[in-house]
């Protein structure tokens, strides 16, 4: 079976054809650590996860890196209000990250390097930049020159020209040109905690270089894939694929995938609108990260994709149905086996993924095969059902809770709020207020349920 994805350097759907077959490398930019993640970062997570399962189906091999963001402007920032140490804000959000990860199923990157640990690595790309003349030094700071790299541009598919008309660009009177961006800052005072040393001083990477040096470190001046958020392309992807080309020669990555946007009630996501949803507000309860998944896998990687109450209720239910169906024929825990001995019944879903990962029609091929099981008692069907949510990522309900559509539809969507305003409270141990929203929901006319995967809530 062959792939085809996307690839946003030719604006073309090309037939994957690997540099190795032996040894398939991609890499994703991650998370810049100094808060909880929303919702709209994890949907790269999934969409990148959902391209590792592919390539991992297809392939024997496959090396994921996927980078934390360490040190960064956004960091020193958030770890001064808080009036706590940078390690201990990273640490934290990475906490927070992971466990958010684990709740949307994603699997581990083969690594997940810290951008701090790969400082090293970065001055040296540096160096031989500022060798080869594509950088220069000026106050301080270390400087990539724009204007040396005759296709920039070439991802995000415009010229330094445009950009420079396009953009309201407020220059610091150090740089050559207004494009030029930054490979080495100076540490400012009370900036010191971390800084690090280097020939130009003490001070810090800029934020592309970060990923450059360490895709290269792990995979090699040359790989498969390159992925991240379309918020992403430019200028950082851009940047990056300059820094390669002046000290490599190679733009790195043979493809280069982006994934659409999230909105909420289709407004953009952002601080000042208030909807900067942290993923612990939706997933409080039994079904809701797994319905989240499945949410995010309703729209093609590549479109915008709005979340609002209905589409996770819809998810909630879809999936009820799909593990109920499972259930007749006591199919989920035979999934080793299955896969075993019969692999051909993953061949029509492997049909739809491999073209550009179409997670809408894989799920609309779930729903005809959950019909089939529904109207005529198909065992083939439940099957393909049960391979395909496992293919996807999407967990089965357990056996006790795969009958709940009558409750889920009886909740007001008041009382599920109050349901994850405890879940948040649990989380961070505040008991007194746990139990007093939990009197609430009973004075409600409701009941909560804890159980080892979240709650479940009930009319009494
Ligand atoms: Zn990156």
């Amino acid at each position: 079976m062959e792939l085809f994805i996307t690839n946003t350097l030719t604006k073309k759907l090309e037939k994957f054809e690997p540099l190795d077959r032996s040894n398939i490398k991609i890499y994703a930019c991650g998370p810049t650590v100094y808060s909880r993640p929303h919702i709209g970062n994890m949907r790269s997570a999934v969409t990148f996860d959902i391209l590792f399962r592919t390539l991992r189906y297809l392939y024997k091999n496959v090396t994921y890196v996927r980078n934390i963001t360490d040190i960064d402007d956004k960091i020193i920032i958030a770890a001064k209000e808080r009036g706590i140490p940078i390690k201990s804000l990273t640490e934290e959000a990475t906490r927070y990250y992971h466990s958010d990860l684990t709740k949307l199923n994603c699997l581990k990157p083969t690594y997940e390097p810290q951008a701090t640990a790969y400082i090293d690595k970065m001055i040296n790309m540096i160096h031989t930049m500022i060798s080869k003349d594509y950088a220069y030094i000026a106050k301080n700071n270390v400087l990539f020159s724009t204007r040396k790299i005759s296709d920039y541009g070439i991802l995000s598919n415009r010229n330094l020209d445009d950009m420079m008309a396009g953009a309201r660009i407020e220059t610091e009177e150090y740089k050559s040109d207004p494009m030029d961006f930054i490979l080495w800052k100076p540490a400012k005072l009370g900036e010191l905690e971390y800084a690090f040393h280097s020939p130009w001083g003490f001070g810090r990477p800029g934020w592309h270089i970060e990923c450059s040096a360490i895709s290269t470190s792990l995979l090699g001046r040359r790989f498969d894939i390159h992925c991240g958020g379309e918020d992403l392309i430019f200028p950082h992807h851009e940047n990056e694929i300059a820094q390669n080309c002046a000290t490599y020669h190679t733009p790195c990555a043979k493809y280069w995938i982006h994934n659409g946007l999230l909105t909420v009630n289709n407004e953009k996501m952002s601080k000042s609108l208030n909807n900067f949803k942290a993923i612990d507000e939706i997933l409080g309860d039994v079904f809701a990260s797994n319905a989240l998944r499945y949410f995010y896998l309703t729209k093609h990687y590549r479109k915008p994709i709005d979340l609002n109450n209905k589409s996770l209720y819809d998810a909630k239910l879809a999936l009820q149905k799909f593990s109920h169906n499972i259930h007749k024929f006591e199919l989920q825990n035979q999934h080793a086996t299955i896969m075993e001995e019969n692999k051909e019944y993953m061949d029509e879903i492997m049909q739809i993924i491999c073209d550009d990962l179409n997670t809408p029609e894989a799920l609309g091929y779930l729903h005809k095969l959950s019909n089939d099981v529904s109207q005529k008692n198909s065992r083939n069907s439940a099957i393909k059902l049960m391979l395909g949510m496992k293919f996807l990522g999407l967990s089965i309900n357990e056996r006790n809770n795969d009958n709940l559509q009558y409750d889920i539809k009886q909740i007001p969507a008041n009382i599920t709020l109050l349901g994850q305003q405890r879940a948040i409270a649990k989380d961070k141990k505040d008991w007194l207020l746990a139990d007093s929203i939990r009197n609430e929901i009973i004075a409600l006319g409701y009941q909560i349920i804890d159980t080892k995967e979240g709650f479940i809530i009930k009319k009494q």
